[in-house]
């Protein structure tokens, strides 16, 4: 794995988010509350302004921060989702991981998400994208596999009834329509293995 520019990965993932707010805000009209679009965004522009601060801190305290932050400023339920998918890494993670290491950590991770949220694999949420991509990180599958299973798993969450969340309160009728937390979660991921494919 190249050394990781954490400013570099930042950016990019704050754009994205920007980008597919109302996209993300939508998707949640549908089946929520729609508030998911602003909330990430929110968080995602209050790490981005403290990118230089973070980036000079150990990969570990990094993503411990960048959680905290999320924590404080994302909201909703998906805030200490996130924030904790973040803290955890962080607590699991070496200060240079190499491939092995990063998967074991983003699995132990998602485990604290999963523990947090009460949820787990098949319930419409973020852990329908989270999950798959663990299993392509264990499988050697390359980023763009990795990126292009993160879509497919957003993808599917469409016709699965939603069991955690908001979106639990429709009932049935929260089938049809693509998990909020699920396409937010897919944009991160592509957005960061192909950060991190695209650096020297
Ligand atoms: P809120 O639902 O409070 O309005 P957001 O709209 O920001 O918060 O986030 C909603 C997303 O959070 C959902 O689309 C889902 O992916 C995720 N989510 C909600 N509850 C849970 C849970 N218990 N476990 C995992 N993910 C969850
Ligand atoms: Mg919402």
């Amino acid at each position: 794995m190249a050394a990781l520019n954490l400013a570099r990965l930042i950016a990019a993932a704050a754009n994205t988010i920007a980008a597919h707010a109302e996209e993300l805000t939508a998707l949640d009209q549908a089946i929520g509350d729609g508030d998911h679009g602003l909330n990430m965004k929110r968080g995602f522009e209050a790490v981005r302004a403290e990118a230089e601060a973070f980036s000079v801190k150990p990969l570990p305290d990094a993503l411990k921060a960048i959680g905290t932050k999320l924590v404080m400023t994302v909201g909703g339920a998906s805030g200490p989702l996130f924030g904790t998918l973040f803290l955890a890494l962080g607590k699991e993670i070496s200060a240079a991981p190499d491939r092995a290491n990063l998967t074991a950590a983003f699995g132990k991770a998602i485990g604290a998400v999963a523990a947090r949220g009460k949820s787990q694999i098949g319930q419409k949420t973020m852990l329908d994208v989270l999950q798959p991509v663990h299993d392509a990180l264990l499988q050697g599958r390359t980023a763009p596999e990795i990126a292009d299973i993160a879509d497919a798993a957003a993808e599917a969450t469409v016709p699965m009834k939603a069991l955690r969340g908001r979106a639990s309160f429709l009932g049935d009728r929260s089938i049809g329509h693509m998990d909020a937390g699920a396409r937010s979660t897919a944009l991160l991921v592509r957005t960061i293995v192909e950060t991190l494919e695209g650096q020297p």
